[in-house]
């Protein structure tokens, strides 16, 4: 049987010509093709985007990974030295205890190469902040990140682990050689210490996303199929599994445009437009912070430079923690034409799918 990992469910072929028109900001993407705005669309459905209470302050702590994945948003990579000052990362909590956020959801990069990382995490934590870390899994096996996760399993962080497919050939495709071997081994070093595991309280749930440019399957099915396979094929538990759409952005984008195929993948988002997901869409309760400080409305607006505040970009340092998180409340969300990626299908955030299938 084919694996739903790498399984087409559009296919991008039949995607025909593209009418309407562009984007709301000029800046969100260069629009080769144009589309109904998503504001417009959002307006057809009879809703607003507005920011409720915000309960996840998310922290990008820098560019830097030990891989560099054909999907990557953020152009990550072992190249990359952008890093958060120490004290940006205080700053960060300190507008997290400010708002009433009960989460820090930490990534990058590999946010765990920070060496501020840890520091961050213990501060977090005693502040009585719930730490999620997004993980490559092949940072555990990095040479000096031997003890990495018991320090996780020690603070009770959630790790939130990127897997694209429980078969070898998908994920190496995606995130390059040996890539899948390292993960199997880095998700049993995790069981071995409870995470994943019923009745311990250390929570693993891992990230699918497509190995190509379709809409993921449906993620209660997936995770049924995950859990089964990683269960018998070595012996691996995990708490859930989040399906994650690409967005047409950054490196994938890239390779979208090289492969010839953006304005095809742009077409099968606006068709898969689900108005249910709307409600649920991170940006109304999660703000980003980014490696420089500064403020964005979620982690994508942030790689496509969509700074909240126009004109004046809000930035952590700049004013009193109190009157960043007055100016940030008032500030609407910045949407564009990658925000189709959020809301096609099953919808998609950085907890997994917005609405049932
Ligand atoms: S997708 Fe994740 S693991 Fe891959 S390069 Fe980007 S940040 Fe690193
Ligand atoms: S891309 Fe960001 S701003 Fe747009 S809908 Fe998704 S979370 Fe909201």
């Amino acid at each position: 049987m084919e694996p739903p990992c790498g399984t087409s469910r559009t296919k991008l072929a039949e995607a025909g010509p593209i009418s309407g028109h562009c984007c709301e900001r000029k800046d969100t993407m260069t629009p080769r093709i144009p589309l109904t705005p998503f504001a417009t669309r959002v307006r057809q459905a009879g809703d607003v985007l507005r920011r409720h209470r915000i309960d996840t302050v998310q922290i990008n702590v820098g560019k830097r990974c030990n891989q560099a994945c054909l999907h990557c948003h953020v152009d990550a990579g072992p190249q990359r030295t952008e890093m958060m000052a120490a004290q940006t990362m205080a700053l960060a909590l300190e507008l997290a205890q400010a708002a009433g956020a009960q989460t820090v959801d930490i990534t990058g990069g590999a946010p765990e190469l920070h060496p501020g990382f840890r520091a961050l995490v213990t501060q977090a934590r005693q502040q009585g902040l719930q730490v999620l870390d997004r993980c490559n899994l092949t940072v555990l096996g990095e040479p000096g990140q031997e003890d990495l996760a018991a320090f996780l399993a020690a603070q009770r962080v959630e790790v939130i682990a990127s897997l694209p497919c429980y078969l070898e050939d998908n994920v190496e495709q995606q995130r390059g050689r040996g890539v899948y071997r390292t993960s199997i081994a880095a998700l049993q070093q995790l069981n071995a210490l409870g995470y994943g595991c019923d009745g311990s309280g250390l929570t693993l749930h891992l990230v699918y996303n497509p190995v190509g440019s379709h809409l993921p399957p449906p993620q209660a099915q997936l995770e049924a199929e995950y859990k089964r396979e990683l269960a018998s094929r070595f012996g691996i538990h995990f708490t859930h599994l989040y399906t994650i759409t690409n967005m047409p952005i950054a490196r994938f984008a890239h390779s979208l445009r090289r492969e010839g195929t953006f304005d095809a993948y742009m077409h099968l988002l606006v068709e898969a437009f689900n108005p249910a997901t709307l409600a649920q869409v991170m940006c109304r309760s999660l703000i980003s912070i980014a490696w420089d400080g500064y403020v964005y409305d979620c982690d994508f607006n942030q790689m496509l430079a969509l700074h909240m505040g126009d004109g004046s970009p809000l930035r952590l340092g700049t004013v009193p923690v109190e009157m960043l998180l007055r100016q940030i409340q008032e500030q609407a969300i910045v949407v564009g034409q990658h925000c189709y990626g959020c809301t096609a299908g099953a919808g998609s955030s950085c907890g997994g799918a917005l609405a049932s299938e």
